[in-house]
């Protein structure tokens, strides 16, 4: 048996696949793989489509967008919708233009359980651009145990099927950008692997630069060729929680206020609002590093969510909790009906056990369970859940047990 492509024997090959009038060597068909991706990558090149800016969505348009999705945080809304319409608008823009619009990259700071991931989420969903969301928790410094940052367009990547030219165009959400913030102001005792070097290196993706990205990331597959992408037209949308940041806005505030008794005290109300004045002082402060701030021109906050906010997630959003249930029970023949009282119950719970936005999934979820088993051997045609019904429900779980004493 031979190679109908190089003609080598079976034994001079490692693996030779048959064919219906032939054989194939395995070098060969790594060969041919390679030579039809680069083909196929070309020809998507070729083909991307130009953006058209009369058929893209407009500012307005991408808040209205987010706004079926997500409650509240108005602010960051309006940021992320210019700044993803201005993204589209330098992607267009003519490269003998004398004007260069610079990227405006973006960092968010929220409490978490606020919608920072379900921002990035639902907006990757209408984007004309390829998206990526990734972890910033991961990486460390080249060389030690953990991700390189590179490793961080390898999602960008894989997100256009390892297009180059449409990656190069792409957005990135890096969350928890807040886990690589220096740790301790004397960085130079221990090295700070996960903190300042991280950081130092990720200025260099922000800054828009020729980086080598290992194609199935990190490092576990040494053999594998970097894939080179230029950094410059990646839009970066960076995310954290950035908790006790307060007390660095806090102490900036109070040592600015000047006169008489003013500033000393800052009420407990006064302490939810302290992150709208959230200033890049104060993000170094927290420990990144000025660089890096300097690459995240666009500074916005999300709010901590109020009663209000959680009844309105609980029933609002085009795929809110309430509403997935009643999906759930529809297609068991069966009608949801939520008495009023319900939703205050089970938001105020959350409240209580301070579980935010997050625990109201699994608190509907740890009421509805046993309707949940019933229902598609049910004979009635409809359930009413009511106040008593939710109670008696958690009270025989233990949620109570969650609760942050
Ligand atoms: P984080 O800010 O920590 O990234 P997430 O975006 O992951 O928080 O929010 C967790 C969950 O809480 C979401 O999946 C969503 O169900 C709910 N949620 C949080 N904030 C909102 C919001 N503003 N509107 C609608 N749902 C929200």
């Amino acid at each position: 048996m031979y190679c109908s492509f190089c003609g080598r024997s079976d034994r001079e090959v490692e693996l030779l696949l048959p064919g219906m009038n032939g054989c194939i060597c395995n070098d060969c068909a790594e060969r041919a793989a390679e030579l039809s991706r680069e083909y196929l990558g070309k020809m998507a090149t070729a083909t991307m489509t130009d953006l058209d800016m009369d058929s893209l969505p407009k500012p307005d348009e991408i808040k209205a967008y987010l706004d079926q999705y997500v409650i509240g945080q108005e602010t960051a809304k309006r940021y992320l919708s210019v700044a993803v319409y201005n993204h589209y608008k330098r992607l267009n823009q003519r490269r003998d233009d004398d004007i260069d619009i610079e990227k405006s990259n973006i960092i968010i700071v929220g409490p978490t359980g606020t919608g920072k991931t379900l921002l990035a989420k639902t907006i990757a969903k209408m984007l004309k651009v390829p998206f990526a969301i990734v972890d910033a928790t991961v990486l460390t410094e080249a060389g030690y145990v953990g991700e390189d940052i590179e490793s961080l367009l390898t999602r960008l990547l894989a997100a256009c099927d390892y297009n180059v030219a449409e990656a190069e165009r792409g957005i990135v959400f890096i969350d928890e950008i807040d886990k690589i913030a220096r740790k301790g102001d004397n960085p130079s005792i221990t090295r700070d692997v996960s903190g300042e070097g991280v950081q130092q290196g990720l200025l260099k993706l922000l800054e828009g630069s020729i980086v080598n990205v290992p194609p199935q990331g990190g490092r576990k597959h040494p053999e594998q060729k970097m894939i080179a992408v230029d950094t410059k037209n990646i839009l970066f949308i960076c995310g954290g929680a950035f908790e006790g940041i307060e007390r660095k806005i806090a102490q900036r505030l109070n040592t600015h206020v000047v006169g008489y008794g003013a500033g000393n005290h800052i009420s407990k109300t006064d302490r939810d609002k302290l992150l709208h004045f959230v200033a890049p002082q104060d993000l170094r402060s927290y420990g990144l590093i000025p660089e890096i701030i300097g690459r995240l021109p666009i500074l916005t906050n999300l709010e901590p969510l109020d009663r209000d906010a959680l009844i309105r997630i609980l029933t609002e959003p085009k795929n809110s909790i309430v509403r997935q249930y009643k999906k759930l029970l529809d297609m068991d023949g069966v009608e949801l009906v939520i008495e009023d009282d319900v939703m205050g119950f089970i938001v105020d719970k959350a409240i209580e056990y301070k579980l935010g936005a997050r625990g109201l999934r699994s608190l509907f979820e740890t009421i509805m369970i046993d309707v949940m088993y019933q229902a598609p051997s049910m004979h009635e045609k409809k359930f009413v859940l009511t106040r008593e019904f939710a109670e008696r429900q958690l009270s025989k779980s233990n949620f109570e047990l969650l609760a942050d004493k």
